[in-house]
């Protein structure tokens, strides 16, 4: 006889109380965190536990008793299904308190340290459209909703779709009609792609046994109005360019047209040859300048390159740096983690000299590029992993920084590398991250010689939980 499993437990009129990652939010059971997809803060609820673990609770809402006031209803029609969008339904308001208590909370909690100022968060202009760049996957079997009709009635024909991946899932693609993330034309080329293959029998990607024709689509919309667009084929065919002539017929705003070849079953792209189809191999992108309303930094920008996405909110990012810094002209600055040397070529002007580090090597070339294209010349860049490089050996034969600028990756510093940084004693470190959690940790252990004086979080990414911050510390 088959063991019956004890039933999970059931809650009824739990209060929601915080907005957490990927999108949940927490409630409280008995001192356990419950996390629970589809809340909002201030939602009262029953949930379903539908996973136990060792330190937390993921839960199912059942029943709805009171909706909380900081929802409303979600613009997109993909909302609930696609991850790309997962705060939709608060409000924007509510997104930027929820964003502000989640920086002051891994302070308070993880950093334990006084903060002089802790300004309010820097929200966006337009909560909708301001990503420069997306990329959707082709699939023969996309996901199938309630929007589709059933097979009875004559539905499921053909099952071709172009979108995105639903959270975590590698196989499963929602088709998307409308998405708010990017400018136009950006939906009208991806449509017109996916109508134009549908009418002419393309094969659209298997994810599962490799098949198909067509992979990947990647846009890139620009501050300049320039417009690069790649189309990833699984192999090579006369086809290619009869699609991509469509394209560039229909959309001559189109500036850069580009095809890759990809036989490989991986998605990625950047180890492989990306063929010029029409137009440059790359675009500009323009950001202010911090001390002029009339300059203009360009930036070129690669198929591959990074440069952040959400162009207007990394101005207003860096330009919190830049004041945190407040530069007399004289210093010797460390950019660490530089990427393409943007916060480097942003402040050049107003310090002595810079010198930026960075592991990859491609984006070191696109750095002395774009130094050289908005004639800077006293920036140094070097390559190699932050941890080896930045060592007192470095810092004897490239000088002792007056301000470290260091904009680390999600992991944040290398607990080496924030040994090197009190050890090399600048009087002020201007700490922008993309993850309060880290920074936090990293800056409990700045603070053995650090003050915090400031901070600044900053909303690059409206409808998601990601927050920007910026710290200024200062040596006591
Ligand atoms: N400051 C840049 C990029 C920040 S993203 C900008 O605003 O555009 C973080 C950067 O750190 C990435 O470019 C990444 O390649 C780099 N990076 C990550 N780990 C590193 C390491 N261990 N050593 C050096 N650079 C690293």
């Amino acid at each position: 006889m088959a063991r019956k499993k004890t039933p999970l437990p059931f809650h009824e009129n739990v209060e929601i109380t915080d907005a957490a990652a990927e999108g949940k939010c927490i409630a409280r059971i008995n001192e356990k965190v419950v996390f629970v997809p589809m809340a909002a803060p201030g939602d009262i609820v029953d949930i379903q536990i539908v996973k136990k673990r060792k330190s937390y609770l993921e839960g199912k809402i059942t029943k709805f008793h009171t909706y909380s006031s900081q929802r409303r209803d979600p613009i997109c029609s993909h909302f609930g299904l696609c991850g790309g969008c997962k705060w939709q339904h608060i409000s924007y308001e509510n997104q930027l308190i929820n964003k502000q208590k989640q920086v002051k909370d891994n302070f308070d909690r993880i950093a334990k340290v006084e903060i002089g100022k802790f300004f309010p968060i820097i929200g966006v202009e337009n909560e909708y459209y301001y990503r420069n760049k997306l990329e959707f996957t082709f699939s023969d079997r996309r996901w199938l909703t309630n929007l589709d009709t059933p097979k009875e009635k004559g539905g499921h024909q053909n099952t071709n779709g172009l979108g995105f991946h639903l959270p975590g899932m590698f196989d499963k693609i929602l088709d998307i009609d409308h998405c708010y993330l990017q400018k136009e034309p950006s939906n009208d080329i991806r449509l017109a792609i996916k109508e134009y293959a549908l009418e002419k029998g393309l094969e659209f990607y298997n994810v599962r046994n490799h098949e198909g024709f067509l992979r990947n689509l990647i846009i890139r919309t620009s501050s300049t109005s320039e417009l690069l667009v790649i189309l990833i084929f699984r192999y090579d065919d006369i086809d290619i360019a009869e699609i991509l002539q469509n394209i560039s017929d229909k959309f001559p705003v189109i500036t850069s047209l580009m095809y890759v070849v990809n036989e490989k079953n991986n998605d990625t792209i950047w180890d492989l040859e990306i063929k010029l189809f029409k137009g440059k191999p790359y675009l500009f992108e323009e950001m202010q300048s911090p001390v002029s309303n009339n300059d203009a930094l360009k930036f070129k920008v690669g198929p591959v390159s990074f440069y952040q996405t959400n162009s207007l909110q990394a101005f207003k990012l860096y330009k919190a740096a830049f004041d945190f810094a407040d530069f007399k002209g004289d210093e010797l600055v460390y950019d660490l983690y530089t990427g393409t040397g943007t916060i480097a070529a942003f402040i050049a002007n107003s310090v002595k000299k810079v010198v930026g580090i960075e592991y990859i090597e491609q984006a070191i070339e696109d750095a002395k590029e774009n130094a050289s294209l908005n004639n800077i010349n006293n920036i140094e860049f070097f390559v190699g992993d932050m941890a080896k490089i930045l060592t007192p050996e470095f810092i004897n034969e490239n000088g002792k920084p007056d301000v470290i600028i260091t904009d680390p990756p999600r992991a944040g510093m290398h607990e080496k590398v924030v040994k090197q940084i009190l050890l090399a004693e600048p009087k002020k470190i201007v700490y922008v991250s993309c993850n309060p959690a880290t920074q936090a940790r990293d800056i409990a252990l700045l603070s053995e010689k650090y003050d915090v004086v400031k901070t600044q979080p900053v909303d690059m990414f409206p409808q998601t939980h990601h927050v920007e911050n910026v710290a200024l510390l200062i040596k006591r």
